[in-house]
């Protein structure tokens, strides 16, 4: 069976990820991709909000460096994109970068519940001892909600990232999801099935069998993302991830070209 485009990957310019676009490239086209995204973590407007993205006087050699994987890999079909923070407040901030390059979709993604805490950071982990598991979940799906009511996003990153460490709330956030899933719909946003789950402590992919089985009676398109942070990681787990896509009844997921949906068989 075909592979679909593996949407979501890094670059060394986020600090935290290795190999070049074209190591990547190279990668995906030995296990038979014929599409794929770099989607790296999105500049702030302060260079120093935090250790874990590009500065903002970096955004240009980003695109230099997918076009290198680009004109290296003309078998390839490599998107230009984003992941894009969403905190209340950033969207002038993210319509700025939009406008700066022909991107063909942006990833919305939380990882801040506040100004100061991601919740996926390692280096962050003792703040969930002082934190109610609800109360984290709550305020991560009102931002994701609001992120997808923006209409900047393509595609709504990794949807239930606080499970990445095995903190789940014990209520019940089926009407978490269904709020932040009425929004996806209302705005054409896509979800992003990720495997970059499956490498973490809670041992799922991004987001639950529960999450996407509600999607999918709401008609909410997929994508497919690695999350590669390192060549060896493009495509990692997509058997899996395509097996619970379908498994759940989705036949099609998404890519975008130039911000416009398409649609594909998987
Ligand atoms: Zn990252
Ligand atoms: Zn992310």
């Amino acid at each position: 069976m075909a592979l679909p485009p593996d949407l979501h990957m890094h670059t060394p310019l986020c600090r935290h990820a290795r190999g070049e676009p074209v190591d990547y490239a190279r990668r995906a086209v030995e296990l038979g991709f014929t599409e794929i995204g770099f989607s790296d973590h999105s500049p702030m407007r302060q260079n120093d909000f935090d250790d874990w993205r590009m500065r903002f006087d970096q955004l240009d050699e980003y695109v230099e460096n997918v076009r290198k994987a680009q004109s290296a890999f003309p078998q390839l079909t490599i998107r230009l994109a984003l992941e894009v923070d969403y905190l209340p407040g950033q969207e002038e901030w993210i319509r700025e970068l939009a406008a700066r390059h022909p991107w063909d979709y942006f990833i919305g993604s939380v990882h801040y519940v506040s100004d100061t805490w991601a919740v996926d950071n390692p280096h962050q982990l003792s703040e969930w001892k002082s934190r109610d598991a609800w109360e984290v979940w709550s305020v991560y799906f009102d931002r994701l909600t609001m992120a997808a009511e923006t209409g900047l996003f393509e595609i709504i990153g990794h949807a239930d990232l606080p499970k990445k460490f095995g903190h789940k709330p014990t209520r019940d956030c089926a009407p978490l999801y269904e709020r932040f899933l009425n929004a996806a719909k209302k705005m054409n946003c896509a979800l992003d099935v990720n495997t970059a789950g499956l490498r973490k402590d809670c041992k799922e992919i991004y987001p639950s069998r529960q999450i996407l089985e509600r999607a999918f009676k709401k008609e909410v398109p997929i994508t497919f993302g690695s999350d590669a942070h390192a060549p060896e990681e493009v495509g990692m787990n997509f058997a899996e991830a395509m097996k619970l896509a379908r498994g759940v009844g989705y036949r099609e997921c998404t890519r975008f070209v130039r911000r416009r949906r398409e649609m594909i068989r998987i």
